[in-house]
């Protein structure tokens, strides 16, 4: 069940809150003032606390269960309880967050033990991530950085058949709002025989989404792509920080190493599948010419409903803009229909081997460029390779980010007559190397 787009909350600010409505209701992991890490719901300003919410009886049979897995220091029990429980505990919290709930009054008298403004909390990892898998699904992305290294034949052959991908570092991903430091590492500058070690000069962005894994699979058995939507836990933002200058030197023959695995951010909250159902669409269709995908990659109800229409931003705060009280500037808006690969064909692709995903898991889509320049979803791209600076409307330019600036991804689903939601923010700010 989904909240009727009419659906309004007795929590005031809920009702055209550009983020958390009471048609979102995503599911992360915070700790209030003073207190433990434990399970909560954003719902306007507030976030709904789960462990309260159990203490004072709210919820019955199903949904106490799976409010209970929800309400620990990560919600790896709740992904792996799987996409039935999820619904349940969905219903009753829309039921209990919905105006003319019965039990309304005796919420109210809980006050601040129940809902928590979202300011004063501070905002965790949902889950343990036991492995992290970055796949390339952005097209134009690829397109655009093949373009740099390969000007004829950008596309590598196998991408139209194969949703590329490369297993990341699961231990250094962290919540929005962390410190990222400058890493160092081994490049080549241009027009020397032997590498230098130092900061990365050439620090990036990626702006991906996350997919959050519910139910893993055995060993051995692959997930169809029919059944992936019953693996998937919910989504999120993903920033892939990448030092350029060390992937440009160390990227072959096995791809990129220490050039991701120092920083990946993401927003704390899960934005559930039944969250995101009205807006899902059609898979845009390939290209004239382009193969058929393979049997176990295709499904015809996946490419009907299985793309999502989630608008994406990229901003950035200078030390300049941060100092002279000025908002950050969108340097990039684009859309998850730039991924050439649906989530379901990803699950599908990661399994097909056998390979075993677990409750907790993280994909990044890859970077989710458009097809123009104000598209562009790394600095890679929207400076072509360091050649044509970005310019800021205070007159400032990067060419790559610089200790402290701000990188803040967004992320909003709009569709007429529904209220839209959001992700809330995936930020972090750059911190001189050691
Ligand atoms: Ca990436």
């Amino acid at each position: 069940m989904s909240a009727s787009h009419t659906a309004q909350s007795w929590i005031e600010s809920a009702n055209g809150h550009p983020d958390f409505p009471l048609q979102n209701l995503p599911f992360g992991v915070f700790s209030p003032p003073g207190d433990s890490a434990r399970g909560g719901v954003a719902i306007g300003d507030y976030i709904f606390d789960l462990k309260t919410a159990c203490e004072a009886g709210l919820f019955h049979g199903a949904a106490h269960q799976a409010a209970l897995a929800a309400s620990g220091d990560s919600l790896n029990a709740f992904f792996a309880a799987g996409a039935t429980a999820r619904r349940t505990l969905r219903d009753a919290l829309i039921a209990l967050l919905s105006e003319g709930c019965g039990e309304q009054k005796r919420m109210e008298s809980l006050g601040a033990r129940l809902l928590k403004p979202q300011a004063a909390c501070r905002l965790h990892l949902p889950a343990k991530v036991g492995d992290y898998t970055d796949f390339y699904v952005g097209i134009h992305h690829a397109q655009n950085v093949g373009k740099l290294f390969r000007p004829d034949n950008p596309l590598l052959p196998n991408y139209k058949y194969v949703p590329i991908g490369y297993h990341g570092r699961a231990s250094t991903i962290v919540p929005s709002g962390t410190e990222v430091r400058r890493p160092n590492g081994q490049t080549l500058p241009a027009g020397v025989d032997v590498p230098v070690f130092g900061p990365c000069a050439r620090m990036d962005l990626e702006l991906e989404l996350g997919i959050w894994i519910g139910q893993g699979n055995e060993q051995g058995k692959a997930i169809p792509i029919a059944g992936a939507a019953g693996h998937i836990a919910g989504f999120c933002l993903l920033n892939d920080w990448s030092a350029r200058d060390v992937q440009a030197w160390e990227y072959q023959p096995l791809g990129p190493f220490l050039s991701k695995s120092f920083a990946t951010t993401i927003s704390p909250w899960v934005v559930t599948a039944e969250a995101l159902e009205p807006f899902r669409t059609a898979q845009p269709a390939r290209p004239e010419g382009d193969p058929q995908p393979l049997p176990y990659l295709f499904d015809e109800a996946d490419q009907q409903h299985g793309a999502l229409d989630i608008e994406l931003e990229v901003l950035l705060l200078t030390p300049r803009m941060r100092h002279e009280h000025q908002a950050a500037e969108r340097i990039a808006l684009s859309n998850t229909l730039n991924m050439y690969w649906t989530v379901a064909q990803m699950v599908a692709h990661h399994s097909v081997n056998g390979c075993r995903l677990q409750p907790g898991d993280l994909f990044g889509s890859g970077t989710l460029s458009g097809e123009t320049p104000d598209s562009f979803a790394s600095l890679l791209e929207l400076t072509t390779g360091g050649k044509q600076p970005v310019v800021l409307s205070n007159g400032e330019e990067r060419r790559f980010l610089e200790d402290g600036d701000e990188i803040i991804l967004r992320a909003r689903c709009r569709r007429d007559g529904y209220p839209s939601i959001g992700f809330g923010e995936c930020r972090g700010r750059i911190l001189p190397a050691h």
